[in-house]
């Protein structure tokens, strides 16, 4: 007899990112979907695992990952945010943003936590919230350019409340946090305990001369953050699992705990060739204009069709909102455009409150010149 267990997450289904790229491969639609990368990584970077793999770096990486990573990566932060981080202490290698995320909240909630999610929101947040025992609480955000409602998130705070839930840049409606926005966090927070996680995975793409507010750059959210980025969305390799947490020695010291068992260590040749990639920083530095570019083109070639849009200020994800063009619900649309018309994109009520469908899709530009071309000559004529 199978001994029955009840599930932890007895909501779940499949991702919206698995079913649209099995929609895409059935119908051989142009894949906007899922956010990678079409074109080739770096040669370089792929030259520098390859001779990683040769040096045989091929047994276990430190359990809190290189230390010269750490390094590489805590010498950035302070370049970019003016922001301290030892590299003995307080960072941590990790599989991806998602493990980091994982990770922190494990190491955090327990039964009964309240956990404050900004809908709509990235999807692996609230089923790890779930799985220890915390309550999600959801607060959607506000009007077209999905604002926080300060009203509400203050009403929101309670005695329970232990963690708020960041993205900026945000996935999926290509928004940024501004500085303001930080201050404001930053003094609403300050007579609590609340943690914060803040979900940087874009962190390097901010476009239109806007500088991305990484929350280690205010005193009083870092004191009370874990950063959480991803190497995979930096450097065009998703498939690599790489990314990092940074916070305070003492949240550090409890994510740790939990890391050791969870992973105990990341790839060790990934680790190397990224240490090495890093140390010419234009490699990050001109990520936010080469997507600026891709977004550019796509909505240029978008001109004249039935879409509306705001251009995304981040991320390499673009709403098209399609009101002029279907009355259909955007899960329902998302399915007719890839079968009938050959693209794939995200509807984006999957992520929201309540599923309020305001009829938008999510497009991934970070696609080559020809791909977005393409899908764009479909667009324009729907
Ligand atoms: N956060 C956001 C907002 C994302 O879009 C993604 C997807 N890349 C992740 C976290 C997870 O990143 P990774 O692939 O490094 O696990
Ligand atoms: N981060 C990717 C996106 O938003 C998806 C990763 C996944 O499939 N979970 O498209």
């Amino acid at each position: 007899m199978i001994p029955p267990i009840a599930s932890k997450l007895p909501q779940w289904e499949p991702s919206i990112f698995d079913t649209m790229n099995q929609v895409a491969r059935q119908t051989g639609a142009i894949n906007l979907a899922q956010g990678y990368p079409d074109f080739g990584t770096d040669p370089e970077l792929v030259r520098l695992m390859q001779e990683a793999l040769q040096e045989g770096h091929n047994q276990y990486a430190p359990m809190a990952g290189l230390f010269s990573l750490r390094e590489a990566i805590a010498a950035k932060t302070r370049d970019l945010y003016g922001a301290h981080y030892d590299p003995e202490t307080e960072i941590t290698l990790t599989n991806g943003a998602t493990q980091a995320i994982f990770t922190a909240i494990a190491a955090t909630i327990r039964e009964g936590d309240e956990v404050i999610v900004f809908k709509p929101a990235y999807d692996c947040y609230e089923p790890a919230v779930k799985a220890h025992g915390g309550v999600p609480v959801l607060l959607q955000l506000q009007g077209p350019q999905f604002r926080i409602d300060w009203e509400g998130l203050q009403e929101a705070i309670g005695p329970r409340t232990r963690m708020l839930i960041l993205n900026s840049p945000h996935n999926p409606s290509g928004t940024v946090l501004g500085e303001a926005d930080l201050k404001r966090l930053e003094e609403l927070l300050a007579p609590t305990e609340i943690l914060v996680l803040s979900d940087e995975a874009y962190e390097h793409l901010v476009f239109d001369g806007q500088e991305h507010q990484s929350f280690c750059k205010f005193p009083g959210l870092k004191d009370r953050s874990f950063i959480c980025a991803s190497f995979g969305k930096t450097f065009h390799v998703t498939g690599w699992k790489l990314g990092y947490c940074m916070a305070p020695e003492p949240l550090m010291r409890e994510f740790r705990k939990l890391h050791e068992y969870i992973v105990f260590s990341v790839n060790h040749p990934a680790q190397r060739a990224v240490y090495r990639y890093m140390e010419d920083p234009q490699r990050y530095l001109n990520l936010g204009a080469f997507f600026q570019e891709k977004r550019d083109a796509f909505l240029q070639a978008l001109e004249g069709s039935r879409f509306r849009f705001r251009p995304a200020a981040g991320t390499y994800f673009q709403l098209l909102e399609y009101s002029g063009i279907s009355d259909e619900p955007d899960t329902v649309f998302a399915r007719r455009l890839a079968r009938e018309h050959g693209v794939a994109a995200i509807p984006i009520s999957v992520f929201n409150l309540n599923r309020e469908d305001h009829r938008q899709l999510r497009f991934c530009f970070a696609k080559s010149g020809e791909t977005l071309e393409k899908a764009a000559a479909i667009l324009r004529n729907l």
